[in-house]
C-alpha cells in the first residue's frame, strides 16, 4: 500500500473515533445539564465546579461614571478607564493599555507580581484626562473604583474577595496560593503611596466580565462565553442551591466549563497521549478537546502518527513534526481555510511550521482533513455545552428547567405543552479569538447548536461576538456596585 493508503486507514480510525453524530451531542449535552446541577448542589460535586460569583445584579445601561478594570490572565495584562454617561450617552469614552508581563515576573513572588502591575496599572491612571471627568464631579484626591477581572481559579469569599486556589497559564509563582487576590493587589497600591487609590468594586473572571458587557446593551444576555486558548462559560442561575441565597433569587455562576467530562466525550488514543503528556494530567477534559492550546497539537499529533506509520511524509527528517505545541492553532485555521484547488497554503505552512518541504496534492488534502476533523468535533462539543446550559436553564425548547432534584424531567415537544409561556430569547455573549477568528469553527458550531435545537428555540437563540467586552465589562459591573454617591 502507498504512504496516502496507509495514511488514510488511520484518518478513517481517527475520524471515527471523533465522531459527533447528533445522538452523542444530545447524550453530551444532557449530561452537562446534570453536572451543572450536581455541581451546584455540592461542592466536589462534579468536575464542573460551579463556583459562585457573588454577582446577582448585572448592568443595564443606566450606570454612570469613570470607572476602571484591571485583567489579568494571559500573558497581557490589560488597563481600562471608561466613562460611562448613563442610559442615552453609554459608553461615552473609554481607553486601554496592554502590558505584557515579563517572563521573570510569571516565575518570582506574588510581590513582585502584584508591585509591577500596581505600578503599572498607577502610570495609567496619572494619565487620566480631563474628558474623562465630564458629567461626573471627580477630583484627583478621590479614590477611583476598579474591576479587576482576574482569570485563574479562585474560590470567591464575597463580591470583591476570593482566594487564589492556584496560578494556571505558565505562571509558576511561589507563593500567593491562598491568599485573597485583592488584599495582595491593594498592598501592592500601598506600597506605591500617594495618589491614586482604588477600590477594588468587584473581582470576577473574564467570563463574568463578557456576560456582564453584554448585558449593558440587552438584558437577553444570559450566558458570557470564553473561546479562546482555552474553553470557559458562566451563566445566570435562577435554581439556587439552599445555602446560598440572594435577593433576587439568581446568581451569576462561573462553570468551570474547561473541566467538564463525560464519558460521551469523542477522545481518541491521540488525546489521551496529549492529557498524559500535560501539565495537568485527567484535568480540563473538555478543554482539551475544544480549545486554541489545543487544536494544532492533536493535529500534529495526528501527522506525526502519519509520519512515522505510514511514511506520509516520505523520508523527511521529523525533528520539527516532533515538537509538542509547534503547530499553533492560527496556523492550522490557514490550512483548513485553504479553499485553492492545489491547497497551496497546506504546502506552504508545512514547509514554514514543519521544514516539509514538497508535498503532494494528496498529502496535503489528508492534512486538510485532518484540520477539518479536529475543529468540526471542537466546534460540536462546544455548540453542545451552549445547548447544555440552555437546558439547564430550561430555554432549550424541549425539556424543562433542571430542578433541585437534579433530575431532568421527560422531554416534550414544544407543541405539546399547554399554556406555557413562550420561550425567552437568550443572547450569548461570546469572546475569544478562537470564536472570532477561525470562521470554520464558527460555522460548524452554529450548525451544530441548530442541530440539537428545537426549531423554536434555534429562533430564540443569538450567539453575539462581544469583542473585548471582558475589560469594559468588568469597569461597568465596578460602576454596578459603586459605592460612591
Ligand atoms: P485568551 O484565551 O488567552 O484570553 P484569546 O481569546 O486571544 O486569548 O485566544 C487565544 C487563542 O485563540 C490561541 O490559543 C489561538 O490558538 C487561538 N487563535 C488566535 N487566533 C486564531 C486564528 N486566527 N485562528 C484560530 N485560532 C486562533
Ligand atoms: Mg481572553
Amino acid at each position: 500500500h502507498s504512504p496516502c493508503e496507509q495514511a488514510l486507514v488511520l484518518l478513517y480510525e481517527f475520524r471515527h473515533a471523533c465522531a459527533t453524530p447528533l445522538h452523542v451531542l444530545r447524550q453530551i449535552s444532557e449530561h452537562m445539564a446534570l453536572e451543572m446541577q450536581a455541581g451546584l448542589d455540592q461542592p466536589g460535586g462534579s468536575q464542573l465546579t460551579m463556583l459562585p460569583t457573588f454577582i446577582e445584579k448585572l448592568p443595564n445601561g443606566s450606570e454612570e461614571g469613570l470607572f476602571y478594570a484591571l485583567d489579568l490572565g494571559g500573558t497581557n495584562f490589560r488597563v481600562l478607564r471608561c466613562l460611562l454617561g448613563g442610559p442615552e450617552a453609554r459608553v461615552v469614552k473609554q481607553e486601554h493599555e496592554e502590558v505584557p508581563i515579563p517572563r521573570q515576573l510569571m516565575l518570582g513572588t506574588s510581590e513582585e507580581l502584584f508591585d509591577f502591575i500596581a505600578m503599572r496599572l498607577i502610570t495609567f491612571m496619572q494619565r487620566e484626562g480631563p474628558e474623562f471627568h465630564r458629567g461626573c464631579n471627580l477630583n484627583d484626591q478621590q479614590i477611583r473604583e476598579l474591576g479587576l477581572t482576574f482569570s485563574f481559579p479562585i474560590r470567591q469569599t464575597s463580591i470583591n474577595t476570593g482566594i487564589l486556589i492556584q496560578w494556571t497559564k505558565g505562571f509558576k509563582i511561589t507563593d500567593g496560593v491562598g491568599k485573597d487576590v485583592v488584599t495582595m493587589l491593594q498592598s501592592a497600591m500601598d506600597r506605591q503611596k500617594g495618589w491614586p487609590q482604588i477600590r477594588v468594586a468587584v473581582l470576577i473572571n473574564d467570563t463574568v466580565g463578557t456576560l456582564a458587557g453584554g448585558h449593558y446593551w440587552n438584558d437577553d444576555v444570559m450566558i458570557g462565553m470564553i473561546l479562546g486558548a482555552g474553553a470557559n462559560a458562566c451563566y445566570v442561575e435562577g435554581n439556587l442551591p439552599n445555602d446560598i441565597q440572594t435577593k433576587s433569587g439568581k446568581m451569576v455562576v462561573n462553570m468551570e466549563l474547561g473541566g467538564f467530562w463525560s464519558s460521551h466525550l469523542p477522545r481518541t488514543d491521540i488525546d489521551e497521549q496529549l492529557d498524559n503528556e500535560s501539565v495537568n494530567p485527567g484535568d480540563a477534559a473538555f478543554e482539551k478537546l475544544i480549545g486554541g492550546m489545543y487544536l494544532g497539537e492533536i493535529v500534529r499529533r495526528l501527522l506525526l502518527k502519519m509520519a512515522q506509520e505510514a511514511r506520509l511524509f516520505g523520508g523527511v527528517t521529523l525533528t520539527k513534526l516532533k515538537q509538542p505545541f509547534i503547530l499553533v492553532t492560527p496556523e492550522m485555521s490557514k490550512m483548513h481555510a485553504d479553499d485553492s484547488p492545489d491547497l497551496i497554503v497546506v504546502g506552504k505552512v508545512l514547509r514554514d511550521v514543519f521544514d516539509i518541504g514538497q508535498t503532494e496534492l494528496p498529502v496535503r488534502r489528508i492534512v486538510h482533513i485532518v484540520c477539518d476533523t479536529v475543529t468540526k468535533r471542537s466546534a460540536r462539543l462546544a455548540a453542545a455545552g451552549i445547548v447544555g446550559i440552555l437546558k439547564k436553564i430550561g430555554r432549550d425548547g424541549w425539556s424543562d428547567e433542571v430542578g433541585v432534584s437534579g433530575t431532568l424531567k421527560p422531554l416534550r415537544r414544544n407543541s405539546e405543552r399547554t399554556a406555557r409561556p413562550e420561550l425567552k430569547r437568550t443572547i450569548v455573549a461570546m469572546d475569544g479569538s478562537l470564536y472570532e477568528h477561525y470562521n470554520r469553527f464558527r460555522i460548524y458550531m452554529q450548525a451544530a447548536v441548530h442541530e440539537l435545537l428545537s426549531e423554536a428555540a434555534a429562533r430564540k437563540l443569538v450567539i453575539e461576538l462581544s469583542k473585548d467586552g471582558s475589560g469594559v465589562g468588568a469597569s461597568i459591573l465596578a460602576a454596578c456596585h459603586s459605592e460612591r454617591k
